[in-house]
This record gives structure tokens, C-alpha cells and sequence, in this order.
């Protein structure tokens, strides 16, 4: 066993501290007011190498490990988490579907601008009628002459709107077998590509910076080198990323009950009622004790469920773990400190009140955790 940590992640926490705390903290609450990340802070990230992490250097990437990832998430995380979120779904599930399937052209075109951090990747699985159940999508793509119409509509989708969005890598149902089963395949859909049209921001309690939006796909034609993989196996692909995206969520999940735990603590020093500092008080210390307890036990499985991806091994039930449990301390942990803020922690202006808005949808994305529990629960069989 060995819990430290090498001399090179040390030095890339500190260089993603530095950074959250020169280009994030200062502006989170402002992006949350006007409801946007500025672009160039995504860039000058990219110019820090760190928009590539988990992608191979060949094509521009860091090819860090899944540990160095979470290091990076639990800093970026505790300085914005719509910023954090944003570059979460760009690092995995917007990136990793062209690094794992697509051919060598394919991640020259696209996957290279999205791991130097030029461009911003989506990926489009959600549907108007269909979430949690991702083989319901109805979104189509059809084959034509020497390519692929697609037809449909996509809802939520992060990160597919903004002024560097390179395009969406989307899952659509391509026909079905002769037992009746869909089939399916990936695609990926570049901006500006005709037919292919995006909704204006939706307004969110949480993450209310980061972009999310429905896009329609009306007769949107793209050519075969679109096929991201193989056609048929689009959902084996998807859930082929989804694993790694449930590492990142559980380490944003992480990156927030960190936060919130660091500002009750402060708080409780701060703050004097009845002559004493509020930490005095033996109700606010076990508050306090036991957030920074589950936030402790919440780190190791993210990094446990990090290390297995690492070394190789079967991590998928980890991961399904570490993502259950680390969101409902994010939650428990940030409305612990909202208590600890009193009045206070409710005000806007309060940075409590933004991470505890932004708590919630750790249990409900990237597979809400009543998923999780089927999926672990399948796995114990
Ligand atoms: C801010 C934001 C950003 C997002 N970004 C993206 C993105 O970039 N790309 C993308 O594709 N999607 C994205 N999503 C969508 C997200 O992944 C879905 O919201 C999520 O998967 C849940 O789907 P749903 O909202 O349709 O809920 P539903 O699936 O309708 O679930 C509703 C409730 O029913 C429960 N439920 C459903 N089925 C079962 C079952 N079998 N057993 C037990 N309980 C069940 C759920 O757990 C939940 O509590 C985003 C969502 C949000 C809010």
C-alpha cells in the first residue's frame, strides 16, 4: 500500500491550484451571474496542456493517468464547478469516443484541436424522451449515398454551443437486426455542418455557467468518415466511455464537498455568537467532523476507482461507487455548510449558496444514482 503521492502529481496540483486561483476563483461568481465561462480561459488551459489529459500525446494529448486526472478535477473543481463541469464532459465523454474508436484521420481532424484546447468537444446522447434509458433514443441516421442523414432532436447537451465548440459526437440508432433489436453508431457532427442547429441556452439552477442545449439534427447529412467505430456497436462504445465519466464526476463530486467543507471550517472560526467563535460549539465541531470524514472516505474511493483504471484492472463497478457516494457527500457535505453559514450561506453573494445549487446535478448526470445502485447491484450477482 502506499497513499503518497509521486513528485509529479504534486508538482501538477500545484500548477492547477495556481491556476484555479489566478483564472477561476477570482470570476466564478460573476460567470455565474451572467451565466457564461469565458472561452479563453478553456485556451489558456490548452496552453497548459491540460485540455488533452487523458489523450494520447501522438495527437496533441498529456496521456496523464486517471490519477493525475482526478489531482487536476479536485482543484479545478474547488475554485468553479461550471467551469470544472464543462472541462469534465469535453475530457471524457466529448473526447475519449475519437480517442478509443475512431481511425487515425478522424483524431487527426478532431480529436488534435480538442486535446490542444483550440476547440471544445460535446457528445449528444440525451434525448427529450430519453435519459437514464439510452437505448430509447429515437434520433436516426440513415444511410445515403456515401454517407449518413441524421434526424433528431438532443437535450442537455454540455458544452455544444459556445464560441470554440468544434462539434457534437453523437449516438444515433442506424437500423435494426433481424431480430428487431436497434442498432446503433456514433457520429461525429461538425459545427456548421448544414441541418444541423442548436437551441439558445437553457437556464439552470446549478452549473449556471456552463453551456447546455438542445440540438436538432433536420436532414443533417454527413459523409462515412463521420462513423466514429463501427456501425452497430455505437452502444457498446458509449458505454465504453461512461466508466471514465463516472470517475470525473465523482471526482467533481469530490472537488465540491472539498470546497464546502474548507468554507465551514472557516466560517466556524470566524464567525462569533455568544461571545465564542462558532466552532467552539460541540454541535458545529461534530458538523464539522463528520463532514470532513465523508469527504476523506469519498477521496480514496475516487482515487481507489483512478488507481484500478491505471494498473489495468476491471474498474467499472469502482467507479460506479466512487461516483454513487462521492455526489451524495458533495450533497450532504455542501448543505452541512450551508447550516454552518447560517443566513448567510443563503445569500447569493455567499460562495456556499452557489456550490450548494450546483450539488444536485452530481446525483443525477453521467447516469443518476439510482442507476449507479442497478449497476453495482448487477455486479455483486
Ligand atoms: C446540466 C446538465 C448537463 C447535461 N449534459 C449532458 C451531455 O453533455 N450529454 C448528454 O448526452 N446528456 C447530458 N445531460 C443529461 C443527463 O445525463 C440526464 O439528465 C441523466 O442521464 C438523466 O436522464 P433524464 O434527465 O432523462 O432522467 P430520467 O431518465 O427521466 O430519470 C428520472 C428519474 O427516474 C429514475 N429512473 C429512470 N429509470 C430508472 C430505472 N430503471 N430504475 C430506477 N430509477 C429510474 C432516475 O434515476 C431519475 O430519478 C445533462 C443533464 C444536465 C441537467
Amino acid at each position: 500500500m502506499d497513499f503518497d503521492f509521486s513528485e509529479e502529481n504534486q508538482a501538477l496540483r500545484a500548477l492547477c491550484r495556481e491556476f484555479t486561483e489566478n483564472e477561476v476563483s477570482p470570476h466564478a461568481a460573476e460567470w455565474s451571474e451572467t451565466g457564461h465561462v469565458p472561452v479563453d480561459v478553456y485556451r489558456k488551459l490548452g496552453g497548459l496542456g491540460l485540455m488533452g489529459m487523458l489523450l494520447p500525446a501522438e495527437y496533441g494529448g498529456a496521456g496523464a493517468t486517471f490519477v493525475d486526472y482526478v489531482t487536476a478535477m479536485e482543484e479545478f473543481g474547488r475554485g468553479d464547478q461550471s467551469f470544472a463541469a464543462g472541462w469534465n464532459a469535453h475530457s471524457t465523454i466529448a473526447s475519449l469516443p475519437l480517442a478509443r474508436f475512431g481511425t487515425p484521420e478522424q483524431k487527426q481532424r478532431w480529436l488534435r484541436p480538442l486535446a490542444e484546447g483550440t476547440h471544445l468537444g460535446a457528445f449528444g446522447l440525451t434525448e427529450a424522451t430519453a435519459g437514464s434509458d439510452a437505448a430509447g433514443i429515437r434520433t436516426t441516421a440513415t444511410r445515403v449515398g456515401g454517407g449518413w442523414v441524421i434526424n433528431g432532436t438532443k437535450m442537455f447537451i454540455t458544452n455544444a454551443g459556445t464560441e470554440m465548440s468544434l462539434g457534437v459526437t453523437l449516438l444515433a440508432r442506424t437500423g435494426s437486426n433481424p431480430d428487431g433489436r436497434a442498432r446503433y453508431g456514433v457520429f461525429f457532427v461538425p459545427d456548421g455542418t448544414s441541418g444541423y442547429s442548436k437551441g439558445e441556452r437553457l437556464h439552470k439552477a446549478g452549473w449556471r455557467a456552463m453551456d447546455t442545449r438542445e440540438l436538432v439534427f433536420d436532414g443533417c447529412v454527413v459523409p462515412d468518415d463521420h462513423l466514429i467505430g463501427e456501425e452497430g456497436a455505437g452502444l457498446r462504445q458509449f458505454l465504453d466511455v461512461l466508466d471514465p465519466g463516472r470517475i470525473s464526476v465523482a471526482a467533481l463530486s469530490l472537488s465540491l464537498a472539498q470546497a464546502a467543507l474548507e468554507m465551514a471550517v472557516a466560517h466556524a472560526q470566524e464567525r462569533e455568537q455568544f461571545g465564542r467563535p462558532i466552532a467552539d460549539f460541540q454541535a458545529i465541531g461534530h458538523k464539522l467532523a463528520d463532514m470532513a470524514t465523508e469527504t476523506e472516505a469519498a477521496r480514496w474511493m475516487v482515487y481507489r476507482a483512478a488507481w484500478l483504471a491505471d494498473t489495468g484492472r476491471p474498474f467499472g463497478q469502482a467507479a460506479a461507487m466512487a461516483k454513487l457516494y462521492a455526489s451524495e457527500v458533495a450533497n450532504r457535505v455542501a448543505s452541512a455548510s450551508v447550516q454552518v453559514h447560517g443566513g448567510y450561506g443563503f445569500m447569493r453573494e455567499s460562495p456556499i449558496s452557489r456550490f450548494y445549487a450546483d450539488a444536485k446535478i452530481l446525483e443525477i448526470g453521467e447516469g443518476t444514482n439510482e442507476i449507479q445502485r442497478t449497476v453495482i447491484a448487477r455486479g455483486l450477482r
